[in-house]
């Protein structure tokens, strides 16, 4: 008997005791290495003295105070330092609680931005197919995940949405000769169909992520698409709540392709799991608009001076420990042994990603790519199989249809040792292989 209303209601869930770099042990004794770090959010591992000595020297000095009136300290201190690796020209940081909060924020700045200037007529927000911001009902509605959205259909439907690059299942006829800039034309097309006077904002995450497991777009397709963005008016918002701090082997994933966005929200990793925290980021120009006639916007936890001295924290202690880099380094030798651990297994269709961010999507055909019917669970299977071999993952389904798709996705600690790392692809290999088993007897 149980009076929490849980996440899972199909199982039982241990009780997570203790946990300690990339291992977290349950009531039982029972060991599971991290090896998605909760939903890709523990980028310097558990139980990290720094991050824990920071939460309690702030929460010493001053817990809480109302956004409104006063700041902290810590605050003003990590905003400085964080404004420095930011992608932005002059960033502005909004902290919130979380990574949907990131994302209503932003929703709302490209609002009030085009308010500001007097363009009234521009609220609609694009974002893409196959994607995840949230689940508030702006983030939602912007987002792209079907199986989500489905009971709450009669409540959305305020933003329009453009294709994803998915190399995969590239929708793009003449795949794979210049994907990216198709996609970029297929979103400008959008832009004019709506018309580019309506049109506020478009977003998206730099590498797929929740939906579509690590999906790294064509290098043609970001500058593409910031340029598409620019020429229209169109406010570009960069969500890194899954890509920031480092998960990419950059400090944040749109990097990569030497883009800066207007805005850019980020959530997860900024503080590794240590305190609920993020934040969303204007650029210098983005709030000079907004700031005469400001911004109505809050939350009783914005903020926050606890979750910016955690967060400070986990910024240097990413410097220090030249985690961005390993992640870079690491993400390579997990990419490499998955796909060699996996290069025979009939049931994997692809395995993809950058840095510390990898996903492997599972197919009943890999010659045809043709996904398994939802009905075999295969994902769940693959994630019990891992998990009774001490190895946690990360999953989504649906994204082929909004109803079959199997993905299973990688994101341990940036920490994670050499020899963690090889664990982790050989439990992962083992796993896949026994649900493959089961699935095509022979196979
Ligand atoms: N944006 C992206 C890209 C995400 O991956 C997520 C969480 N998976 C969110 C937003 C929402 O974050 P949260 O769950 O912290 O609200």
């Amino acid at each position: 008997m149980t009076h929490v209303f849980r996440r899972v209601l199909t199982r039982e869930l241990p009780r997570a005791a203790h946990a300690e770099g990339v291992w977290i042990t349950d009531a039982e004794g029972n060991r599971y290495l991290d090896g998605a770090g909760g939903a890709i959010v523990s980028n310097v591992g558990h139980g990290d003295a720094a991050l824990l000595g920071a939460m309690a020297r702030q929460a010493a000095r001053v817990q809480y105070v109302h956004g409104t009136m006063f700041t902290t300290e810590a605050l003003e201190a990590y905003a400085d330092d964080v404004a420095t690796v930011l992608p932005m020209d002059g960033a502005m940081i909004y902290p919130v609680s979380g990574g949907s909060e990131a994302v209503e924020t932003a929703l709302k700045l490209a609002r009030t931005y085009h308010l500001a200037r007097g363009e009234e007529g521009r609220s609609v927000v694009i974002g893409r197919r196959q994607s995840y911001h949230g689940n508030t009902l702006g983030a939602l509605d912007v987002g792209g995940k079907d199986q989500l959205k489905g009971p709450y259909l009669p409540w959305l439907g305020r933003f329009r949405h453009t294709e994803t690059p998915y190399e995969y299942r590239c929708v793009m006829p003449e795949h794979p000769q210049a994907c990216g800039a198709r996609y970029a034309e297929a979103l400008e097309a959008l832009i004019l169909e709506i018309g580019r006077e309506h049109v506020a904002a478009f977003i998206a995450e730099p590498v797929g992520g929740a939906t579509l497991a690590a999906t790294v777009p064509p290098p043609d397709y970001w500058p593409a698409v910031a340029e598409v963005c620019r020429r229209h008016g169109v406010l570009l918002i960069a969500d890194e709540v899954m890509t920031g701090f480092g998960r990419t082997g950059r400090w944040f994933g749109i990097e990569h392709w030497g883009v800066r966005p207007d805005i850019l929200t980020a959530g997860k990793g900024s503080t590794s799991g240590y305190f609920p925290f993020g934040f969303a980021a204007a650029s210098a120009l983005v709030y000079e608009t907004v700031k005469p006639k400001g911004f109505v916007h809050g939350f009783t936890w914005s903020h926050n001076g606890v979750g910016a001295a955690v967060a400070h924290a986990t910024l240097r202690r990413l410097r220090e420990g030249e985690l961005v880099e390993a992640a870079r380094v690491k993400g390579e030798r997990l990419l490499a042994g998955l796909r060699a651990g996996l290069a025979e297994s009939p049931i994997v269709g692809d395995v993809r990603g950058i840095g510390l961010m990898v996903g492997i999507e599972l197919v009943a055909d890999r010659a045809t790519a043709a996904p398994f019917p939802r009905s075999e669970q295969v994902t769940e299977r693959v994630l019990a199989a891992a998990r009774e071999r001490g190895l946690l993952l990360y999953s989504s389904t649906g994204h082929v249809d909004g109803r079959d798709g199997d993905l299973v996705m990688f994101g341990p600690p940036l920490v994670i040792s050499e020899e963690e790392l090889d664990l982790a692809i050989e439990r992962a290999v083992e796993a896949i292989d026994a649900v493959a088993r089961a699935t095509r007897p022979g196979g």
